[in-house]
């Protein structure tokens, strides 16, 4: 029972589509058969046969819908629903087809099936007439099904309210018929070319293989009927299946994409980016003037003898076009406003990524990256002007013993503690302060000169001896201190004609060798180095 249950979902599918398969080919010889023992209301029977096969071309396009994602889904939808009213024409026309002997009668006048026949190229219309991504909005998706009434609805009126003669009204449905499959098997390629997912794109190449092979068939059929008498019920009539059992095997058989939809979700979208050509934009942006333009001739075809019917349907359809613009139009706005807000709230994630790129995390002030391109901005405007700039880098004596015999946690708040007093230090405009290694400051001391320097070390003792944070690792009264080395680049400028010699990197060189001379004299003190 579980087993059964946990059967894996392609196998049904497979079954699903060897079911329909089979049902098509199934259906076919039989209509082969029942024509060649031209069994009597051989009409009837083909109109069955062809109706099947068209509803079983509908619910193979319905099967693929199923498997996609939902914003892919109203191309797939307005094909299936033109072969469902392929099929449903057929079916209808069998209770008009006139019984074999007498038929033909019926062939002369417009009837129901007809009008069934016309309106199924309406939803196919519709599906050339919207872009993609307004398919997916449902309220997109309710005007167009408004619109595909509004064009079923004058058709309605053309045939049947218009008083037409018999003959001219089947003139007028013929012509509609014709000239809108030729426009559909034309559009449905230009489409299957620009649109932009494989998908959309499988859809349309779909929609137009069925109207290359219906059309031949279809005129071929029409010439038959009307010049040389063609009556229904002959093996002629086989040829309308094919149409229909190509449609369906094909939405069966064409790779599914329902194991990777997420993947081809999100290429899907990249592929869109991408492929935004001018041309395929074109095509696109064009393609809603099909059903205006479709509705609009219809409406003056009506206007001429029903002149208000024809401006109420073109002022209905002007109502539907303008109710669906404002809604594009506050969904473009808000979708606009959503991304104006998303890229502040990017703006300021980048600049705090920026700022926490250049900060230390632990005590909140400058690190060894921001320190670098700060001395080196400070280094060339000391060289432009001829400034003096200072270095100071102090390392915390003996902390290893810190950490060892207060713990880690008392470590880091005496580095925070450290970093703070340091701060304070450096007070004026293009001053820096900066944590460059575990336990090792630096301050950057634009226009300070070796005095300046030497009070502000100072001043650094005295504030970490006042802070008087416990060390039971130092020697001095056990409470920490720090060693502090000092460099002073008197006069940055070179001489006319010369490259400056001393170099930011030459300097902190020169301030981790006077730093290494004050641990190496006994620590705690300061040492200042002298630069050439
Ligand atoms: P010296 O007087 O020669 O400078 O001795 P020292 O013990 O300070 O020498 P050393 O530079 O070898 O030790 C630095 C220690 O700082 C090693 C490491 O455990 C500690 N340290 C580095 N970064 C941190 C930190 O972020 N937090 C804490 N608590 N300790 C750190
Ligand atoms: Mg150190
Ligand atoms: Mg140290």
């Amino acid at each position: 029972m579980i087993q059964a249950l946990a059967l894996p979902r392609p196998l049904v599918r497979m079954q699903f589509r060897s079911v329909v398969v089979w049902a098509i080919c199934g259906i076919f010889a039989l209509h082969f058969l029942l024509i060649v023992f031209s069994l009597a209301h051989a009409g009837p029977v083909s109109r069955s046969c062809t109706g099947a096969i068209a509803a079983l071309a509908s619910i193979s396009l319905l099967a693929r819908l199923r498997l996609l994602p939902v914003r892919e889904r109203a191309t797939w939808f307005w094909a299936a629903l033109g072969m469902l009213l392929w099929a449903v024409a057929h079916v209808v026309e069998i209770f008009l087809i006139a019984p074999a002997g007498t038929a033909g009668a019926s062939n002369l006048s417009v009837d129901a099936s007809d009008f069934i026949y016309v309106a199924a190229i309406f939803p196919l219309l519709m599906a050339f007439s919207t872009t993609r991504e307004l398919q997916s909005q449902r309220v997109v998706f309710f005007f167009n099904c408004a619109q595909v009434l509004l064009a079923c609805f004058l058709t309605y009126v053309l045939l049947y309210r218009m008083a037409l003669a018999p003959t001219v009204a089947e003139t007028v449905m013929g012509k509609v018929y014709g000239v809108a499959c030729v426009l559909l098997a034309v559009m449905s390629v230009m489409r299957s070319f620009t649109w932009a997912t494989q998908e959309e794109r499988q859809c349309f190449h779909l929609i137009s293989i069925f109207l290359w092979t219906y059309l031949p068939i279809e005129l071929g059929m029409d010439y038959l009927t009307q010049y040389r008498g063609l009556q229904a019920g002959t093996v002629l009539d086989l040829a309308w299946n094919i149409p229909f059992a190509v449609t369906g095997w094909k939405a069966l058989t064409l790779p599914l994409p329902e194991f990777d939809v997420m993947e081809r979700d999100s290429a899907g979208r990249s592929e869109l980016q991408h492929e935004v050509s001018r041309g395929r934009l074109l095509v696109e942006c064009l393609c809603p003037l099909l059903m205006n333009a479709g509705i609009f001739a219809l409406a003056a075809a009506v206007m001429r003898q029903h002149m208000l019917l024809g401006i109420g349907s073109l002022l209905v359809l002007l109502v539907i076009q303008g109710a669906q613009a404002a809604v594009i139009q506050m969904n473009y706005l808000a979708g606009r406003e959503l991304l104006l807000e998303r890229e502040q709230a990017l703006r300021v994630a980048n600049e705090t990524l920026a700022d926490l790129a250049l900060m230390d995390p632990l005590t909140g002030i400058a690190n060894r990256r921001r320190f670098t391109s700060a001395l080196e901005a400070a280094w060339r405007l000391a060289v432009r002007e001829g400034r003096t700039i200072s270095l100071l880098a102090m390392d915390v004596d003996f902390f290893k013993g810190v950490n060892d015999h207060h713990g880690h946690p008392y470590g880091d708040s005496c580095l925070i503690h450290i970093a703070r007093v340091l701060g304070k230090q450096a007070q004026r405009a293009g001053d820096l302060v900066a944590r460059v290694g575990g336990e090792e400051f630096m301050l950057l001391l634009p226009e300070t000169d070796g005095a300046g320097v030497a009070i502000v070390a100072e001043s650094i003792h005295r504030a970490v001896d006042e802070l008087a944070l416990e060390n039971h690792a130092s020697p001095f009264q056990r409470i920490l201190t720090v060693s502090i080395g000092v460099v002073s680049c008197g006069q940055c400028a070179p001489g006319p004609g010369e490259a400056s010699s001393i170099t930011p990197r030459r300097l902190i060189e020169a301030v981790d060798k006077a730093l290494y001379q004050a641990k190496a004299e006994g620590r705690n003190r300061t040492v200042a180095a002298t630069m050439g």
